[in-house]
């Protein structure tokens, strides 16, 4: 089968064409025209040899998914389930912030993770996505916004999977995303989200490049943090936050806690008070990420109310911890995490 030359790194593409006597730069070249010129016919390469063009249409190919559904909001947020070849479906969201257009990224066809509360869950993983397919995510989401003249600036694999348990691919669509031949979003724009899988934590901080780690916390105690994400039960605070420890020692990076607020179940002032201790007592570099809820229609969960996330904000921020609280896009549309696609491709409870 022809490979995706999406999926390569500019270090194994150049490895791959070296090994196939092309000189060093040839791989340099094929991503000045795909990622450059955004070209991605082989013929239309004019500065390459017609005999290696061949080689290269036998043997590779650069296919981006098919857009299977789209949905714009009234905010410029732009949603859609993208059709992979094998006819899986997944979901990307491009948010346009004031500072630029971000794309939440899917890294899995599904989730094993089993959140409580939430929507991708509803869905079990079928496979993992390869890099090739995340980078036609954002080449997808780049064609879309052309017309205005703009381009994905901002990249958080946030979207339906968890990025460690597809730790590989995740990395090498990084590394392509990051690389200044290809599509040059500098790392400190680059975030990946994790429910806390303790060894791809580990890895991460070990990895040398300066991208973002945001982790789903959602609890400040083992007892609510299990009721919701069953990760908790495998990876306790115990475990958890050592590998947090070791992560900021290696990278020298501040970490993101990611917390949704859930009505009467984490949005308390004795929770907000837990996660001040949880933070200051373990010495944890980290911000807090308030997030509302997105309701999800199969789940018991609601969101809490505007002024409990304004007093639980105000708590961390009294006590010296950085927090903000998350800016929501796409009201009008399916915006919870993982809705479109369950609802395109049936979710079963
Ligand atoms: N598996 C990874 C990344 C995907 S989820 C992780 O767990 O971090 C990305 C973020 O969206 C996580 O913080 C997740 O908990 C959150 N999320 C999931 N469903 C949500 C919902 N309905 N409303 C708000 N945030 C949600």
């Amino acid at each position: 089968m022809p490979q995706n030359l999406l999926g390569y790194t500019l270090a194994k593409l150049t490895e791959e064409f070296l090994g196939r006597g092309q000189s060093k730069y040839r791989a340099k070249q094929v991503f000045g025209w795909i990622y450059g010129k955004k070209i991605y016919d082989f013929d239309a390469m004019t500065d390459i040899s017609k005999d290696f063009r061949e080689v290269l249409k036998r043997d590779y190919c650069i296919k981006l998914p098919t857009i299977y559904t789209k949905q714009e909001a009234k905010d410029g947020t732009i949603k859609v389930l993208l059709e992979m070849e094998d006819g899986a479906k997944v979901e990307s969201v491009l948010m346009p912030y004031n500072y630029g257009d971000a794309i939440c990224v899917s890294s899995q066809v599904g989730c094993n993770m089993g959140c409580a509360f939430c929507a991708s869950g509803l869905l079990r993983k079928e496979r993992n996505l390869t890099a090739a397919e995340m980078m036609g995510e954002v080449l997808v989401m780049n064609g879309l916004l052309a017309e205005f003249g703009r381009h994905v600036t901002h990249i958080d694999v946030m979207g339906t999977g968890e990025p460690f348990d597809n730790y590989d691919n995740v990395l090498d669509f990084i590394k392509i995303a990051n690389d200044p031949f290809a599509l040059a979003i500098g790392a400190r724009h680059i975030t990946v989200s994790t429910c806390g899988l303790c060894p791809g934590i580990k890895a991460y901080g070990k990895e040398g490049i300066q991208i973002n780690l945001a982790l789903s916390l959602h609890a400040p105690n083992d007892e609510i943090r299990q009721q919701i994400m069953p990760i908790a039960k495998a990876y306790p605070f115990e475990k958890l936050i050592p590998a947090l420890q070791e992560y900021s020692a290696d990278s020298g990076r501040r970490l993101t806690f990611e917390y949704i607020m859930l009505k009467d179940l984490n949005d308390t002032l004795d929770c907000a008070k837990e996660l001040v201790a949880l933070i200051r007592d373990n010495h944890l570099f980290a911000y807090v990420n308030l997030i509302p809820y997105n309701e999800v229609k199969e789940k018991p969960y609601r969101r809490s109310d505007k002024t409990r996330v304004r007093a639980f904000a105000d708590y961390l921020l009294k006590n010296g911890i950085n927090c903000t609280v998350r800016k929501e896009f796409g009201g009008d549309i399916d915006a919870a995490c993982g809705q479109l696609r369950s609802k395109q491709v049936g979710g079963k409870l």
